[in-house]
């Protein structure tokens, strides 16, 4: 609240941006787009101040700091043009930054407001509309290097975003985490704002329109069954519906009612649909078959894992387009080292760019081997399952023999089925053999068993807690 007061003299004047709730909305912003170990190296200490009709500084704690925010300009500058709906230069300074004001807060990101006066918008329709959608801008058709692995995903998507509501309708993708679904999801949309300027957008997760839904009811009218009017202009108002992972509605009964209805009228009034899943329709065990049945009614694509030749072509065309200076054998090094996903391959390149900055080094293979042999692997490939396994009968003390036995007590039931959600995200195991692991059960059963706890873990404290413990049983076993 502080910051508030601080402010509240600059910000009587119309179209002045309050700056400690803009850059806290932009860090927000930040913060989802970019992998964590930039976030939390360049933007996190970081504020803004001195906000003028056309311009903002932002101030950075170090002259190194400051270099490395300069990199990402462009995106800032497109975040705080969006944010405060304006074309403000950035004027980039290093001083000091208190760490209040510097913590990117993204529950408050929007609180206080932006304005204190209400802006008379003058700004193009395109602007207006990427701003309502919810979309990412730089998440966009050019951006998105294509290859065998995902050719299929692009192409439908392109044609969507040519003619929406037409042909493919609902689209259906889906793929492993980091392998680019929300990137191509919003890409239609982007691509559709520019193009049809008068059709609506919005972008959403099912997080989030779970959330909506919640405060919906909670402060709704009662006249509809469940939701208020302005949640219903919102999404069935929609030309283009984009609901990314909607794997979370699992075990969401309003949201699966409400999404369905929505469904069903977007889909009769010919507008276009978009889901996003890691899972394929017909996987969904939990779910109503009137529910998946519908998601799988147009398209459904996946988007598999990129081969070495993709995974070069991605950090090359980065390379090229930041004109960072780093050899195709590096490249070539990192794309062979890195072979999870692409958020993963994008977090490494960027380390190695960082630390080679940062400690003034050529960025040599050599170099380049030790900075990414001291990267934190990805979790999913250290954890060993049976570690999983003892880690959670030791916690709840029941036997190996019970926990994949034929019991179905809530004692022995619970924690089979956080074993069954721990060892499908923290290893690799197919979910197959999870259930080879657990005593001969059926992939499904371990699917449903995953749902479950990932569910409860977001209603429940009391499961949150027992997993987090558990976890860190694993790690210190
Ligand atoms: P998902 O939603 O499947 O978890 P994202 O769409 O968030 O994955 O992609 C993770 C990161 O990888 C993003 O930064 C995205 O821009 C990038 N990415 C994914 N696929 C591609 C691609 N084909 N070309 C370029 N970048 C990609
Ligand atoms: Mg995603």
């Amino acid at each position: 609240m502080k910051q508030v007061e601080k402010t509240t003299t600059q910000t009587k004047q119309k179209n002045i941006p309050n700056a400690a709730s803009l850059w806290r909305a932009v860090l927000a912003e930040m913060n989802l787009c970019l992998t964590e170990y930039v976030y939390k190296t360049w933007f996190q200490s970081t504020k803004a101040e001195n906000p003028t009709e056309s311009s903002l500084e932002i101030v950075c704690p170090s002259k190194l700091a400051l270099d490395n925010l300069q990199k990402y300009r462009s995106l800032i500058q497109e975040s705080v043009n969006k944010i405060a709906q304006g074309n403000y230069e950035l004027l980039f300074k290093v001083g000091k930054v208190e760490s209040n004001a510097a913590r990117g807060d993204t529950k408050s990101a929007m609180n206080p407001p932006l304005f204190t006066s209400l802006q008379k918008s003058a700004n193009k329709t395109t602007k207006l509309n990427t701003r309502e959608s919810g979309l990412t801008p730089h998440f966009n058709f050019e951006s998105f290097v294509t290859g065998s692995n995902n050719q299929l995903a692009y192409s439908v998507a392109w044609a969507v975003a040519q003619s929406p509501g037409k042909q493919y309708n609902p689209l259906f993708i889906y793929s492993g985490v980091g392998l680019g679904k929300t990137h191509i999801m919003q890409a239609i949309g982007n691509k559709i704002i520019q193009d049809k300027p008068n059709l609506k957008v919005v972008y959403t997760t099912s997080e989030q329109f779970t959330n909506e839904l919640v405060e919906a009811i909670q402060s709704g009218t009662r006249n509809n069954k469940y939701t208020s009017n302005k949640f219903r202009k919102k999404f069935r108002e929609a030309d283009v519906l984009l609901i990314d992972d909607i794997q979370f509605i699992v075990g969401r009964e309003s949201t699966q009612e409400e999404i369905f209805h929505t469904f069903n009228a977007l889909h009769l009034a010919g507008k276009q649909i978009v889901l996003t899943s890691d899972r394929p329709p017909q996987d969904f065990v939990d779910l109503e078959e009137r529910i998946t049945s519908r998601f799988g009614s147009g398209i459904t694509v996946d988007i598999q894992k990129p081969d070495l030749e993709m995974r070069t072509a991605i950090l090359r065309k980065r390379r090229d387009e930041n004109q960072d200076s780093i050899s195709n054998e590096v490249i070539g090094f990192i794309a062979e080292k890195v072979d999870t996903n692409i958020r993963e391959l994008e977090g490494a390149y960027l380390q190695v760019l960082l630390e080679a900055r940062a400690k003034q080094e050529n960025i040599t293979v050599d170099f380049t081997a030790e900075t990414l042999g001291q990267r934190v692997p990805d979790k999913r490939t250290i954890v060993n399952p049976n570690a999983i396994m003892n880690a959670v009968c030791k916690y709840f003390s029941i036997s190996k023999t019970d926990i994949k036995g034929r019991r179905r007590t809530k004692e022995i039931v619970v924690p089979r089925q956080i074993a069954m959600y721990l060892l499908k995200d923290m290893t690799g195991t197919p979910l197959i053999a999870i259930g080879e692991l657990l005593g001969g059960r059926d992939h499904t059963t371990v699917m449903h068993g995953a749902d479950k706890i990932g569910q409860k873990i977001r209603e429940e404290p009391r499961v949150e807690q027992d997993v987090r413990n558990i976890k860190q049983l694993i790690f210190s076993m």
